[in-house]
């Protein structure tokens, strides 16, 4: 039978039917959500939240724009669905690449389409490899990546991030993949007293000479890591790290699947970061979410080789999709139109000073992070930087519940990725809720 419209029935056949990632099998409650306008989103039983992660780092414009909608409807009247292969192409996907290339850092002007963030990177370290290939170096194949990086689940993008839980029980990974350490202060036991910088330059150098720089395709990486929460690099991280790769014809590609389109106070995180990457990922915020889709931004020269006389030979179902353009385009203009990525650098700036004022709670060690990509370190004990032994679930629980708040956590982080358009009020409120919270949180981190 179908469920009944209340959230106890959806609630029920969502347990029965639906395999969701992450949740562990002694979890049967669910938050059904219905609807959602600007940064509020509603469940079943008529309950507003503050999205304060627009749901995954996605929804830059917010939630119900009627515009996105009509786009969609429009494009979907004229010509619903092609694609971008061979010699076929349409209005819209020739519109949306032409736009990209003149909002994408240092002249990356040529785009492969794709519906998410993975598939973007899986298409970029095949770009990688390919590249060195087709220039007659077929042994550069490794990728350096680094521990805690994040680039998605499948076998290549997930075999090049950094966290165990994708690597243990699936079988190998992509082969060929050498971690570094990240970049991240706050775990100041990665660097045994050393210069972040001076670390990560040393290790990277030592990696090269070790594999064999003539072996090496490419170091994938997000400028300002997401997964972890918000991990700011110091200043002089990627402009040298990138000159390092470039002296020895490594590729660099940028993940900004995340960071992309608005959210740290720049059109794109590398301009913040100040690097111009051979790749440039993006998804989510493209289309903030409305429709799956992605964009790879590629160098002339990367381009050219993987094209080149033979053609690039893979090639998904979607790319090109005119619907997913079509919805691009009106996001980019809602994004241009009302200033987003200033809105992001402002507003972003208020809340991080809001959420600075907590540093005065014992279970609160560090606020971090650029635009409207934040986040709150939570801890058991400041002085050895040791995380809350339960980790952050029962913290989420807490916040949603007891403050309406909505968001995302790591084990040892509470990530703060609101849409573009939070105001200085939401802000306001989302550090009333933390606090009210947060306040409560033992140092053994129960609520
Ligand atoms: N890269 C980064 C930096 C991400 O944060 C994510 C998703 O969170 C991905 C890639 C994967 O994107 P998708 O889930 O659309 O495949």
């Amino acid at each position: 039978t179908a469920p009944g419209a209340t959230g106890t029935g959806l609630a029920a056949a969502d347990r029965a039917t639906l395999i969701h990632p992450t949740l562990p099998a002694h979890r049967t409650d669910r938050t059904v959500l219905v609807s959602g306008s600007g940064c509020r989103v509603t469940d079943a039983a008529g309950r507003e939240y503050l999205d304060a992660s627009a749901v995954l780092g996605v929804t830059q414009v917010g939630h119900g724009r009627a515009e996105l909608a009509r786009a969609a409807a429009e494009q979907m009247t004229r010509l619903e669905y092609f694609h971008t292969w061979g010699t076929v192409t349409n209005d819209r996907a020739v519109e949306l690449a032409t736009r990209l290339a003149g909002l994408a850092p240092g002249g990356l002007r040529r785009t492969y389409f794709t519906s998410g963030g993975a598939e973007g990177n899986e298409i970029a370290l095949r770009m990688a490899r390919l590249h060195h290939h087709r220039r007659g170096e077929p042994q550069r194949t490794w990728i350096l990546a680094r521990t805690m990086g994040y680039h998605g689940i499948g076998y290549g993008s997930g075999g090049v991030s950094g966290f165990p839980v994708y690597h243990t029980g699936f079988g190998p990974s992509m082969p060929d993949v050498h971690f570094l350490t990240p970049p991240h202060p706050y775990r100041r036991e990665l660097f045994s007293g050393a210069d972040v910088t001076e670390f990560c330059l040393a290790e990277l150098r030592e990696s090269i000479e070790r594999i064999g720089p003539e072996r090496i395709a490419a170091m994938i990486g997000e400028p300002v890591m997401g997964g972890i929460g918000a991990v700011v690099p110091p200043a002089d991280y990627w402009p040298r790290v990138a000159e390092l790769l470039r002296s020895y014809g490594i590729l660099l590609i940028l993940d900004e699947v995340v960071t992309g389109y608005g959210r740290t106070g720049h059109w794109f995180a590398a301009e913040h970061v100040g690097v111009v990457p051979d790749i440039l990922v993006t998804a989510k915020g493209l289309t903030s979410g409305y429709l799956p889709h992605g964009a790879v931004l590629v160098s002339d020269e990367v381009a050219d080789t993987v094209t080149g006389e033979q053609g690039f030979p893979v090639g998904y179902t979607y790319t090109g999709h005119p619907t997913a353009c079509a919805v691009a385009l009106a996001n980019l203009d809602i994004i241009e139109r009302e200033g987003l990525a200033a809105n992001a650098a402002a507003v972003g700036a208020h809340l991080k000073d809001g959420l600075t004022r907590l540093l005065d709670l014992p279970v609160v060690a560090e606020v971090r992070g650029v635009g409207l990509m934040l986040a709150v370190e939570l801890t058991s004990d400041k002085e050895a930087r040791r995380p809350l032994p339960q980790g952050t679930t029962e913290v989420a629980d807490a916040l949603r519940e007891q403050a309406g708040i909505i968001l995302r956590t790591n084990p040892y982080a509470l990530v703060i990725n609101p849409p573009l358009v939070f105001t200085r009020q939401d802000a306001g409120l989302l550090v009333d809720g933390l606090r009210s919270v947060l306040s409560r949180v033992g140092l053994d981190g129960h609520v």
